[in-house]
């Protein structure tokens, strides 16, 4: 388990943890959940029109 300074007060926290333990702010990972949410969303968009275009749906 890797450990990184929290942006905010400075603690070492777990690089496995969406926020911090000592103040709460959200970590780097925690934007990287919510971008690879996106990227699912926009995945599912293009798989819609894919499968619009083949005359599937
Ligand atoms: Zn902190």
């Amino acid at each position: 388990m890797a450990l990184k300074k929290c942006k905010e007060c400075g603690q070492e926290i777990s690089t496995k943890s969406e926020r911090c333990p000592h103040c709460g702010a959200p970590t780097a990972r925690g934007v990287g959940v919510v971008g690879r949410f996106l990227l699912i969303i926009l995945l599912a968009i293009v798989i819609f029109i894919a499968l619009a275009c083949i005359g599937i749906i």
